[in-house]
């Protein structure tokens, strides 16, 4: 791989390696862009084939962060990490003490907080070495709720720009991945009076989701061709590419994995085939704007966590008017909306000031 041509493609500011032979870590930190604030981004840990991967991962998440914190209007980067190996072997808190102290070497210039496949407990022992990490149980907690609480305004935003309304009573939903936000996603859902259809690794999710929320279970591979009104990513990216968009027979697709479309040209192709797609990094921006009092010091209030997240339906909506308004995919929508705030913030910090 060779390393510069890739930061340069999408301009990155930096990419850490980080190696602790004792506990067995190993992880890369990935800077995209610092324009509007320090980059802030969760770490991941995941069994990656080849060291390639994972770069290749955490460069796209991190792009990703830059243009979800920027079209949600934060004063925030974007970056993210990834720890390298199967999330039920290598864990253990000299690895996570190691990576916080890999974080805190970097002095601000990334923030971390929990992402797939990382505990509660995790995250506190990263915290025993630095301060640069969000989304703890004594500050704003686990973000999936709110996170999966700001998917379901976004398919809410979508029903009402496919069918004229936001009613999900008898809605069907196929979701893919019953982790975290997965799970929490079906139960509002449900309680929203929705159909769903799930898949997962894990069978005993399954199981629960059948038995506690009527789902009907289908396989790994089935889920894309469900005759649906919304197909919903929870759990890994990259899942609309040319073997899966022929497949889906859904009208909108909303969920909270990142970087769902595998290219860009997945988010053209989908919008011929006139299915609606929800730009992951606006829909699944719950978890971020719950962890804003934690950055800002202020003390965690979940009332003002849900209405800021409620926000999601009205930034959605936003993003199919500029779609519709410059007859452009709702991927480049929204990556309008991020660019040209951070171009415009880039600009005045040409003013010169002594902070
Ligand atoms: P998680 O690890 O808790 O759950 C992921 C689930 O997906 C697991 O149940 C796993 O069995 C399942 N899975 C993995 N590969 C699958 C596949 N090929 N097909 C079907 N299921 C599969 O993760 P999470 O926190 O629920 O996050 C899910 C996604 O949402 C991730 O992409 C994450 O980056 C993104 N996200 C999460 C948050 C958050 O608040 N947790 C916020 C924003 C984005």
């Amino acid at each position: 791989m060779k390393i510069f041509s890739k930061l340069e493609e999408y301009d990155y500011e930096q990419i850490v390696f980080c190696q602790d032979k004792s506990s067995g870590l190993k992880a890369i930190i990935a800077i995209h862009d610092t324009t509007l604030g320090p980059a802030l981004g969760g770490t991941r840990i995941y069994d990656y084939k080849t060291d390639e991967d994972a770069i290749e991962d955490a460069l796209r998440l991190a792009k990703g962060m830059t243009y979800k914190n920027a079209a949600l209007g934060l004063d925030l980067g974007g970056g993210k990490a990834v720890i390298i190996g199967d999330p039920k072997k290598i864990k253990n808190e000299a690895l996570f003490r190691a990576f916080g102290r890999f974080v805190e070497g970097l002095n601000g210039r990334y923030i971390t907080g929990e992402d797939m496949n990382m505990t509660q407990q995790d995250a506190a022992y990263i915290s025993c070495e630095t301060n640069y990490i969000v989304g703890l149980e004594t500050g704003s907690g686990n973000p999936s709720p709110i996170t999966a609480y700001g998917i379901l305004k976004g398919i809410q935003a979508a029903l009402n720009e496919v069918y004229g309304s936001d009613d999900l009573k008898g809605r069907t939903v196929a979701i893919q991945g019953l982790g975290a936000v997965g799970r929490c996603l079906a139960e509002l859902l449900y309680e929203a009076g929705a159909i769903l259809y799930v898949t997962s690794r894990d069978q005993a999710k399954i199981d629960k989701a059948v038995a506690e929320l009527e789902a009907t279970p289908v396989t790994l591979n089935e889920i894309y061709g469900i005759e649906c009104d919304v197909f919903s990513p929870c759990a890994i990216g990259a899942i609309i590419n040319d073997t899966t968009i022929e497949k889906l027979k859904c009208k909108i697709v909303a969920g909270s994995a990142n970087n769902q479309l595998a290219e860009c040209r997945h988010g053209d192709m989908i919008e011929k085939r006139g299915i609606l797609y929800v730009p992951d990094y606006v829909v699944n921006s719950g978890g971020v704007i719950n962890i804003i009092d934690d950055i800002s010091g202020r003390e965690y209030n979940k009332e003002n966590a849900m209405k800021n997240t409620a926000k999601i339906y009205d930034a959605c909506k936003k993003v199919f008017d500029i779609a519709k308004r410059d007859g452009i995919p709702t991927y480049k929508a929204a990556d309008r909306l991020a660019e040209e705030r951070i171009a415009a913030v880039s600009k005045i910090k040409t003013i010169y000031n002594k902070k």
